[in-house]
């Protein structure tokens, strides 16, 4: 039976079609278990259906229920902080095995939609990143600069050419990443699920996973009708994580991201906006991002409290962000006002588990999983082929609690209006 009960989008109504696919109704064996059926595990599916291991991806919903149906589809090839800081923090080995993970990531997707001829409007026009005040600048700078020591192609863009670029002149200093680009999101994780079925994967929606345990050597996956004996298990639940695993929900904070599209513009107006086609992101703390896609429209997003958008303060924030970046657009409709959870970790860096022989948990993107849920995927299907943990591109860390994780709720929001008004008064005086 295929279900079709996404959360409303502009990328739920305009997505390629998805696979016909059924609930768990049986007791079967699998070489491996994929628990979430977003980007991070239809990536895992496929290399491993690949190489000809039989996988199953339980999913509580549909793919791309998540984020991954919901993100803004930016794909951004850096990290939040340094090198230096990365590495100062990981090691110098396993840190630089981070960094080279980001700096080709944009290539990565684009590779692999490529190779399996996925239909998701792809686009590598480059990312420009914005500052929103003066400390910013200073912050773009040293980024662009220690980036570059590690290969990244990244440089500066100024005044005149950043205002032609954007197509306003809210922001006058920003870093540009050519390799950075876009997707349709739900297109490119459906495009996944397709190639990974195709390849032999089972993908079971509404098929929530309620327990694993330990049989043997073995593990054994049950959800509500069903069950899977399987030797490893894999959680891609990024910011949707629930407590199967015991103690990996404690290591992220989900936070909300918004989304919203606008109305099909004049096209007077819709040529003068993001003329070259990139995608952009500002420095604040309730970060402001967008991108222009085809129907004339403009797609806007910023941080929020609710994940579904119906609270008033979060439609606000979208109409007046957007107004605010790009004046011109005062006043335009929002036809489609959406919102998701991402993982937020306490390092802002993604994070590679394996707390038990068998058991695989990749998550923590803090808003860049588009880019590093993919190469996160490639990544812990490298470890169930038999490379050893120490040769991963990420390393296998313990967990780290994430401090705010017990007050998430409050802590989110309180935390979301506070920065706001840290963001305002660092754009005034700073
Ligand atoms: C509004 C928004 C905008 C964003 N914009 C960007 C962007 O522009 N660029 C970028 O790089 N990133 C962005 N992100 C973040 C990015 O979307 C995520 O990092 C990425 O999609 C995570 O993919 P994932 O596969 O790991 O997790 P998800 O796509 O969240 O999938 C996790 C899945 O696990 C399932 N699940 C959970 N528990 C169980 C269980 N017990 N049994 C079975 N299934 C379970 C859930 O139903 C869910 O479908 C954005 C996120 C949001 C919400």
């Amino acid at each position: 039976m295929n279900h079709q009960k996404l959360h409303p989008s502009l990328w739920a109504d305009t997505a390629i079609a998805a696979s016909p696919l059924n609930k768990l109704s049986e007791n079967t064996r699998a070489d491996v278990v994929i628990v979430g059926a977003g980007i991070t595990g239809l990536r895992t599916a496929l290399e491993l259906s690949e190489k000809g291991l039989n996988v199953v991806v339980l999913e509580s919903k549909e793919p791309g229920w998540g984020a991954s149906g919901r993100t803004g589809g930016q794909v951004n090839p850096l990290a939040h902080d340094t090198p230096e800081k990365i590495c100062a923090h990981l090691g110098q080995r396993a840190g630089m095995g981070v960094v080279d993970a980001y700096v080709n990531s944009a290539d990565e997707v684009f590779a692999l939609i490529k190779k399996h001829n996925i239909e998701c409007d792809a686009e590598q026009n480059g990312w420009l990143r914005v500052a929103h005040c003066n400390r910013a600048v200073k912050q773009l700078e040293s980024m662009s600069t220690a980036w570059q020591k590690v290969g990244l192609d990244i440089s500066y863009v100024e005044g005149a050419e950043l205002h032609r670029l954007m197509g306003t002149k809210t922001y006058g200093t920003a870093t540009l990443t050519p390799k950075g680009g876009s997707v349709q999101p739900l297109s490119y994780t459906r495009g996944l699920c397709a190639a990974a079925t195709s390849l032999g994967a089972r993908v079971f929606s509404y098929s929530p996973v309620g327990s694993i345990q330990k049989k043997g050597s073995r593990w054994f996956v049950k959800t509500d009708h069903g069950s899977v004996d399987t030797e490893w298990v894999v959680f891609c639940t990024n910011g949707y994580t629930d407590d199967v695993l015991p103690g990996l929900q404690k290591t992220i904070v989900p936070l909300v991201s918004l989304q919203s599209a606008t109305a099909s513009l004049p096209q007077d107006v819709y040529d003068q906006i993001l003329p070259e086609g990139h995608t952009y992101a500002d420095t604040r703390r309730v970060i402001y991002y967008g991108r222009k896609i085809k129907d004339n429209r403009v797609v806007f997003g910023t941080l929020g409290v609710t994940a579904d958008c119906k609270r008033p303060s979060d439609v606000k924030r979208l109409y007046e962000g957007l107004a605010e970046t790009f004046p011109q657009l005062k006043g335009i409709e929002l036809t489609h006002q959406w919102g998701g959870q991402i993982a937020h970790t306490p390092d802002v860096l993604p994070h590679l588990h394996e707390p038990q022989p068998g058991i695989l948990a990749g998550l923590g993107y803090n808003g860049r999983g588009v880019a590093m849920g993919t190469v996160m995927g490639r990544i812990m299907a490298e470890r169930i082929l038999g490379k050893s943990a120490d040769d991963l591109q990420i390393p296998v860390t313990n967990y780290r609690n994430a401090p705010l994780r017990h007050f998430s709720d409050i802590a989110v929001k309180l935390a979301v209006p506070t920065f706001e008004i840290l963001d305002a008064f660092e754009k005034r005086f700073t």
